[in-house]
């Protein structure tokens, strides 16, 4: 692993939030964006915002423009522009030719129904007959398993190659693949810390094996509490029920910062979301985050804060 200090000179420290446009910002959303901004702030660093629109057929329309909207109802404003992973295209062509030309990556002609006999994970092409568009794999070194150190969780170790395997860098429909787009993006934008959700802890070995790959800086990682649901399922942005109310903002950061492990008494006497950032920032303890998942979200305001 690269050391994590070697960034562009003089940046201590820029962090992001990066939705996909699914659904409207739920309180597992802003849980994430409250404990991004938190980590920058504390650090005396930069945070982004980055709108994760790939995947046409699963965006909602509006959905990006109303998240955004709430980021800026929640006091939580970005450092720079907003960029848009649909505008960027170019980019991850780029990454994906130099992963082809250095024998990292590889077209596949596999279909779900090939790899459903092999059991589900490449570890090498089995297709019954070759496809008019091939998707793209990154082809994972027999064997790989990826460690590293989580500011929330430590020592994590991933077993990529045998519970992963070759895994896409772009579908066969053409659309480009989270991975790819997440890592050259990070990259692009120089960020230092990824501090989100815990239900993408899972990809993070196949990140670093990707940023390795492509010889970029591997960044410093936090993976944050999941917000479930009443029926203790991870919220997701698709569950349009769920949805964090911009126009009483208040209620929702409480929510959030209880979620992040943190002591509710900070945040008390705070009446403008404003005065509750300021508190928050001042008050903001990241080694007394949790692991275990938060929720549920139907209890914001009445008094039943995580444990
Ligand atoms: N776009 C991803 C999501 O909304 C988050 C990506 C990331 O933070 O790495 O779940």
């Amino acid at each position: 692993m690269s050391d994590p200090n070697d960034h562009p000179a003089g940046i201590v420290h820029r962090g992001r939030f990066a939705p996909s446009p699914t659904g409207d910002l739920h309180a597992g959303s802003l849980l994430a964006a409250l404990g991004s901004w938190l980590f920058a702030r504390r650090a005396g660093g930069e945070w982004l915002v980055r709108i994760e629109d790939l995947d046409p057929p699963r965006e909602v329309a509006g959905a990006a423009d109303r998240q955004l909207a709430a980021l800026q109802a929640f006091g939580l404003e970005p450092d720079g522009p907003v960029v848009r992973q649909s505008a960027r295209g170019a980019l991850y062509q780029d990454a994906l030719e130099r992963l082809m030309s250095s024998g990292h990556a590889f077209e596949c002609h596999c279909s779900r129904a090939d790899l459903a006999a092999i059991g589900g994970i490449h570890h090498q092409c089995v297709a019954a007959r070759r496809r008019a568009r091939p998707a793209v794999r990154f082809r994972v070194p027999a064997g790989s398993r990826v460690a590293f150190d989580d500011l929330v969780r430590g020592r994590q170790v991933q077993e990529v190659w045998a519970t992963v395997g070759d895994f896409v860098l772009r579908r066969a429909d053409g659309y480009w693949a989270y991975q790819l787009a997440v890592v050259v993006d990070d990259a692009d934008q120089g960020i230092t810390d990824v501090v989100r959700g815990a239900d993408l802890l899972d990809s993070t070995g196949r990140q670093i094996l990707l940023q390795r790959a492509l010889g970029v800086t591997v960044p410093r990682h936090a993976h944050l509490p999941l917000v479930t649901g009443a029926d203790g399922q991870k919220l997701s942005k698709s569950e349009a029920a769920w949805p964090v109310d911009p126009a009483d903002p208040l209620p929702a950061l409480r929510h959030a910062w209880a979620g992040l492990g943190q002591d509710p008494a900070v945040l008390a006497e705070a009446t403008s979301v404003g005065g509750l950032l300021a508190c928050a920032r001042a008050g903001f303890r990241p080694e007394s985050i949790g692991t275990r998942p938060v929720g549920p979200v139907v209890d914001i305001g009445r008094g039943a804060l995580p444990s």
